[in-house]
């Protein structure tokens, strides 16, 4: 790999801390999972990693502040982290609970909410899920239908979210519901949270099409939820929802798991198969090779100039865009080329072990092509890349 300028010496030493203690306690059947590029991890696996880094001061939940069982750590410190995360094949952080609705309730959680909530995502004992697309609201998501009706003091809730990530293996949703018909579509909505054990709840899965079940179209059939699962006031949903999305800073590019991935695609191609010939001297692997290679760096840079150099406020706005397109991008390109590397490696003397564990082998075609069509799904969802390009266009032109 191109080398990366260092960070200061402080944050190099906290490099090594965090990476050392992700190298000595990660599990090993976690780490294969992961390694093997697999998404649907267990939650069972989940669990069991977040609670390995909750016991170490919190470490689950990087950015939560110390009072409500965090370690607090600046931008770089959580920059670092991640990336240490990535590239010794441990799980993404999870992202529903930990990133996306504990920041969230520190701004607009009541003390009850914040109370009840914050503790059981911290000890992995809740896990939830993001409820926000419908069936024909996704890029324009402020269409949204999913109604929910007050009538004394509950919401009765009528309608269906889609490609809701990770419901099957959830306890609770949150997300955006229709509780009136404002003069602009983003007015009436309303953010709620819901307990998906509800009577009147169906979760039917959807399978990506190379077969792994990850996400899911959820049912709400006169679902009866009380008032106090509201989260700010009614019809400021919008606001908040912007504002739950907007905290996605560091994953959107995906940059270290991209490296991780682009590491494994090196392995492959300096291995030597039977009469000594590789796939790296190949003129024409090696030019994509060599392309994809700079252009990560590339992004490396950019998002590390993005993110911490440039000191920007919490919300990028048009650069975190720049980042989910290029990101996505290159992503896909790694794992496209990997993909093309089934007949080289199938010739690779492989020692009698790693044959016999073919099922979690990173290496194999069969991994290697499931990988490629399952990433295809990068550049559609946290808003699809054609829509981020409007993002870039307006900002670029002043709009
Ligand atoms: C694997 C996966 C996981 C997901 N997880 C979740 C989740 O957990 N929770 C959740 O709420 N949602 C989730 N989503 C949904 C995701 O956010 C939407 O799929 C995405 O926003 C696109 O919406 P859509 O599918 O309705 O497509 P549409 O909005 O119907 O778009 C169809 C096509 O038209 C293009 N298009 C639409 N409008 C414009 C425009 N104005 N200009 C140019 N092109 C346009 C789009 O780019 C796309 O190519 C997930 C999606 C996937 C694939």
């Amino acid at each position: 790999m191109l080398n990366t300028p260092l960070f200061s010496p402080e944050l190099e030493e906290f490099r090594e801390t965090v990476g050392e203690f992700i190298r000595d306690n990660l599990p090993e059947d976690i780490r294969r999972m992961v390694a093997a590029e697999q998404m649907d991890l267990p939650r069972e696996a989940q669990a069991r990693w977040h609670r390995i880094l909750r016991a170490k001061g919190g470490w689950c939940c990087p950015s939560w502040p110390e009072q409500y069982g965090g370690p607090q750590w600046n931008d770089s410190q959580q920059y670092i982290f991640e990336q240490e995360l990535a590239l010794n094949d441990a799980p993404r952080l999870m992202i529903y609970g930990v990133g996306m609705l504990g920041p969230t309730l520190f701004k607009y959680g009541s003390k009850s909410q914040k109370e009840s909530i914050l503790p059981d995502i911290l000890d992995a004992n809740t896990f939830w899920c993001q409820g926000f697309s419908e069936p024909n609201s996704g890029s324009d998501l402020a269409s949204l239908k999913c109604e929910a009706q007050r009538v004394g003091d509950e919401y009765i809730i009528n309608g269906s979210k889609i490609w809701t990530s990770e419901a099957h293996i959830a306890d609770w949703i949150f997300g955006l519901f229709r509780t009136s018909k404002g003069v602009r579509k983003q007015e009436g909505i309303t953010f709620l949270m819901i307990d998906l054990s509800n009577s009147g709840i169906t979760i039917d899965p959807l399978l990506l099409f190379e077969g792994t079940h990850e996400v899911n179209q959820v049912y709400f059939e006169d679902v009866r939820i009380p008032v106090e699962n509201r989260v700010g006031n009614e019809g400021h949903g919008w606001e908040i929802g912007k504002y739950l999305l907007g905290l996605e800073r560091f994953g959107t590019a995906e940059v270290s798991r991209t490296k991780a991935s682009f590491e494994r695609l090196r392995r492959i191609a300096h291995s030597e198969v039977p009469g000594g010939s590789r796939l790296i001297d190949t003129p024409s692997f090696a030019e994509q090779f060599d392309r994809l290679e700079i252009a990560l760096h590339a992004l490396e840079m950019t998002e590390r100039r993005f993110l911490l150099e440039e000191n920007t406020s919490k919300s990028l706005g048009a650069e975190a865009s720049m980042l989910k397109v290029r990101g996505t991008e290159i992503q896909c390109d790694v794992l496209r080329l990997t993909a093309q590397t089934g007949a080289h490696y199938s010739q690779i003397d492989l020692p009698r072990d790693q044959i016999e564990s073919d099922s979690t082998n990173p290496y194999s075609p069969g991994h290697t092509a499931r990988n490629y069509f399952n990433y295809r799904k990068t550049p559609i969802y946290s808003g699809s890349n054609e829509i981020q390009r409007n993002i870039v266009a307006k900002a670029a032109l002043g709009l």
